[in-house]
């Protein structure tokens, strides 16, 4: 889920918000001053924790087919 950071245009106060993709910002309101609809400043991606861990190969199972077996 992207990350979006908004600046409010009354107070200049900038917060991030976690929206869906093509989601706009025209239900949000500067957690400031309660001014609505602030500028978005920028779109990236949540990068929190979002490290590579899909390199989790179980290879616990020792197999015994190999040369020699009869
Ligand atoms: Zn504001």
């Amino acid at each position: 889920m992207p990350l979006y950071e908004y600046q409010c245009a009354a107070c200049d106060h900038r917060f991030e918000v976690l929206q869906r993709l093509g989601e706009g910002g025209d239900g949000l309101a500067c957690p400031e001053c309660g001014q609505p609809r602030p500028e978005r400043k920028l779109s990236t991606f949540a990068a929190s924790g979002a490290s590579s861990s899909s390199s989790a190969s179980a290879g616990a199972g020792a197999c015994c087919r190999g040369p020699g077996f009869t």
